[in-house]
């Protein structure tokens, strides 16, 4: 049997490069390797954004859909909404009780975007406790896989712990999951910074081969080379670091011509361009037919509900026979 997989995403609303490369290729590929269960993280997303809700339906939707065009199959994994998912508030409640505050004031997140984000827009409960909902979207399907960054494995190792501090303060209820390294690419905004939405640097995967043009041809190079007959330094380039992602076999060759001064940026830069647009047209052709069926998220959605539900129900109903907690006759036959 394959091991299962669990991986949860904010609702961002359409996605760009930066997730293209860095997440969404590598949940395609596990999806055939794996048992994978994906969901949209609306509850996360409520950790910041609570104030204004408003976004998070469309956002969702938006995600979902860029993710089926991408290549995510609900036939081959299960694509569900954390929302959805009528055990996991329950399951936070208990898993909250053996939490101490010292381990959630140490995860580096938290601390960080404290100092990043208007503390009274995190300064609450919500926030603080949200690596204990993040421990139970993990714990409560079984997973034994967590794809994660490095940056993500103090989260990982956290959900760890509550799994050992549960099975030994009861019985024995949650495997320990395993982290499986990402190794998606960092990718670059166009003003060399990561690319994010925030800081408007992004290439968005509906962009046409025109806007792409455009936003490449804008991005930052070499700042020593000024005149087409400068030599260049291809390392500290941000249209070179994308090479690597859309032309591996010709990195060494371009380097070269452009330390020679062979090759001018324009031209460097238009055939990134067209790489992209060209690897993007797929996506973009399966979006827009996808966007012709209006029901197509819901009903993918409620259907990764119907499965992960009695998964969830099953994974509460033994952690509260293991607390000892509630009416046995009540919430199943366990
Ligand atoms: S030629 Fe290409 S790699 Fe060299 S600085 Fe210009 S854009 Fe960058």
């Amino acid at each position: 049997m394959k091991n299962r997989v669990v991986s949860g995403y904010r609702p961002s609303g359409r996605l760009h490069l930066g997730h293209y490369h860095g997440n969404l290729k590598n949940m395609i590929r596990l999806q055939d390797e794996r048992d994978c269960y994906f969901f949209v993280a609306d509850w996360h997303a409520l950790t910041t954004e609570y104030r204004d809700t408003s976004m998070l339906g469309t956002w969702t939707e938006e995600m979902v859909l860029d993710w089926l065009a991408a290549g995510m199959d609900p036939d081959r994994c299960t694509i569900y909404r954390q929302s959805d998912i009528r055990g996991i508030p329950e399951l936070v409640l208990y898993l909250g009780m053996i939490v101490t505050l010292g381990e959630l004031e140490r995860n580096p997140t938290y601390k960080e975007q404290l100092r990043e984000l208007d503390s009274r827009v995190v300064n609450t409960y919500g926030f603080l406790g949200y690596p204990v909902l993040m421990a139970t979207d993990i714990l409560a399907v079984d997973a034994e896989l967590v794809p994660v960054g490095e940056d993500q494995l103090p989260h990982l190792e956290l959900t760890r712990e509550i799994a050992r501090s549960f099975n030994s303060l009861y019985e024995p209820v949650f495997p320990e999951p395993q982290p499986v390294l990402s190794r998606a690419p960092k990718i670059p905004g166009t003003d060399g910074r990561k690319m994010s939405k925030s800081y408007n640097n992004y290439i968005g995967l509906e962009d046409s081969a025109e806007v792409i043009g455009k936003k490449v041809r804008k991005m930052i190079t070499d700042p020593a080379r000024k005149r087409r007959d400068d030599k260049g330094h291809p390392e500290v380039c941000t249209v070179f670091s994308l090479y690597p992602i859309y032309f591996p076999d010709d990195v060494e060759r371009v380097a070269a011509e452009c330390k020679d001064a062979l090759i001018g940026c324009t031209d460097c830069k238009d055939r990134i361009a067209q790489a992209i647009a060209c690897d993007l047209a797929p996506f973009r052709k399966r979006r827009s037919e996808l966007v012709e069926k209006p029901d197509v998220v819901r009903e993918i959605l409620a259907r990764g509900a119907n499965v992960v539900n009695p998964i969830v129900d099953e994974s509460l109903a033994r952690a509260k026979r293991a607390m000892k907690i509630g009416n046995p006759h009540f919430g199943g036959d366990l």
